[in-house]
């Protein structure tokens, strides 16, 4: 470890059979805090050769290790400590995940607690897993057993870190799988620090490998190599799409959590304050970078001024400002490549609607990869940013005129990953919740995920499901077992 005269820099090599190994490159990538733009980590770069080390130790410790002989229950036990390690931790393991993504630490404080209750949620869930008994003619006995599908390859984006490595990991190791898991290489640093407590949680070797580095390299290479069973993507559809054209080389399974437009749609007569508040959230929360941001906001015309006219006037208090101060509610974005595909966006929407609010990067930092929270209004839904996913704070106001044309405006989207729908209207809510095709539909509110419940989309947005049991099923094979009871010969020769 060394430092400078402002900021301690950390190193960080990757976690390779419970060591810690530099990059065969012997390269290092640098990791910045997005609010000052300052280098405040370097990592070990990732090559194929690494990922091969990884993914040689991770079969290892399936194939023959001492992890195949685990209970369920001895694995739960792991997950237990490892979450309550995370919440004895917490408080520094928010501030680093809130200095590296750019997130407001109320909202990191959030997101570690709920890696937490992912691990804990498939701690319990582990020794749950059962099989069945199928019901085949009495000379015979069939039933199921759940098996762990092997070595999971796992990638993830940067938007919320280490819940994202938990939605990965707590599953696959409930299983029994070992886990290869390329972070995101903008915020691999909370994950690192969890991956430090391997050995002292009682994970053997190869059971949980990290390998940071590129998606163009390092993912790559863990995505084509014939020693991975699955893959598990979070991520872009146009590296979704890549990814599923790789893996079919070895026919891997996939899952893949993509990304989406979602809408949240306004019927006249909802919960006004509630619903005002709702819309912002729903686009704003964490910058805007979220898979299931509410960025179409879709609202009844007879309510649509006085609605695009409240929105306004609350955006225009939303606290920017350091993620490390309590009251900041929006930070930089992740990255100055982000900063300039959001920008570039928000120059774009410029052409296509008309600005109620931003547009720009806030006057007041002279530093960071902040952009102003920024609503477009009087969007046609085939304007481009209202069809492709912008991942920043941006929001296209489209109206509608009933039912209807709602639902024909929610659902002309390639993606399927989330909708709301608000309004007092029962009959209404529930005829619009099953006519969107969506992953998730919120009523009365939009972004809470609970670790118990299903999470994935629908058409681009991905397949596969993470949480719930859904996301430990992904991490299951299914094996039959006939037995014959009936001992005269079969006679057909
Ligand atoms: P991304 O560019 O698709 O990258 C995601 C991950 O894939 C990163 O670790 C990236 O590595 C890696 N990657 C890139 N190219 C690859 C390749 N050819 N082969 C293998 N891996 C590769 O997405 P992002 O910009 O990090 O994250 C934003 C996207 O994630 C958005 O589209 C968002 O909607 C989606 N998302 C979806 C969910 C969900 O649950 N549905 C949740 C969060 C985010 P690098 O380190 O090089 O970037
Ligand atoms: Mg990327």
């Amino acid at each position: 470890m060394s430092s400078t005269a402002k900021t301690i820099i950390r190193t960080y090599d990757n976690y390779i059979n419970g060591q810690w190994v530099k990059s065969s490159s012997g390269e290092m990538f640098p990791v910045y805090d997005p609010s000052t733009e300052e280098m405040i980590a370097q990592v070990s770069s990732g090559t194929a050769a690494d990922v091969h080390s990884a993914v040689k130790a991770a079969r290892a410790a399936f194939d023959s290790g001492p992890w195949r002989q685990t209970t369920a229950a001895d694995r739960g036990r792991i997950l237990y400590k490892l979450a309550e390690k995370i919440r004895a931790n917490a408080a520094q393991l928010a501030e680093l995940e809130c200095r590296n993504s750019g997130k407001p630490i109320v909202e990191a404080e959030y997101d570690i607690a709920d890696a937490a209750t992912c691990f804990e949620y498939y701690a319990g869930l582990a020794n749950k897993v059962l099989g069945h008994v199928n019901p085949v003619p009495a000379n015979a006995l069939s039933f199921t057993l759940r098996e762990p599908v092997g070595v999971a390859g796992q990638i993830i984006p940067w938007n919320y870190p280490l819940v994202m490595a938990s939605w990965k990991l707590a599953p696959a190791i409930a299983a029994g799988c070992t886990c290869v898991l390329k972070p995101a290489e903008q915020t691999p640093l909370t994950v690192m620090e969890v991956a430090s407590w391997s050995e002292e949680l009682g994970f053997p070797p190869g059971v949980v490998n990290i390998v940071n580095g590129f998606g163009e390299t390092t993912g790559a290479a863990l995505v084509a190599h014939p020693g991975v069973d699955k893959i598990a993507f979070t991520g872009s559809a146009a590296v979704g799409k890549m990814i599923v054209k790789s893996a079919a080389d070895t026919l891997k399974r996939v899952t893949l959590e993509l990304g989406g437009k979602s809408p949240n749609i306004f019927f006249d007569g909802a919960d006004w304050e509630a619903a005002v508040d709702g819309a912002l959230f729903g686009v704003f929360i964490n910058q805007g970078e979220v898979c299931s941001a509410g960025s179409r906001i879709l609202v009844e015309k007879k309510i649509y001024s006085k609605f695009l006219e409240a929105m306004t006037e609350k955006a225009k208090r939303i606290k920017l400002g350091a993620p490390l101060e309590r009251e900041t509610k929006m930070g930089p974005l992740v990255s100055k490549e982000q900063y300039d595909r959001v920008s570039s966006y928000v120059e774009l929407g410029k052409k296509e609607a008309k600005v109620a609010i931003g547009g720009g990067r806030p006057k007041q930092f002279s530093k960071g990869f902040y952009v102003e929270p920024t609503i477009f209004y009087d969007v046609d839904n085939s304007a481009r940013i209202s069809r492709e996913e912008i991942f920043g704070p941006v929001a296209s106001v489209i109206p509608f005129e009933g039912e209807p044309d709602a639902i024909r405006i929610a659902n002309d989207t390639p993606y399927g990953l989330a909708a709301a729908v608000w309004t007092r209207d029962i009959y209404k809510a529930f005829r619009v919740v099953k006519s969107l095709r969506a992953g998730i539909v919120w009523v009365n509110h939009m972004q809470p995920t609970y670790v118990e419940a299903p999470w994935g989309g629908y058409k681009q947005s991905g397949f596969g499901r993470e949480l719930g049991p859904w996301g430990l099923e992904e991490y299951l094979e299914t094996k039959q077992v006939f037995v014959n009871l009936d001992e005269t010969p079969i006679g057909w020769y």
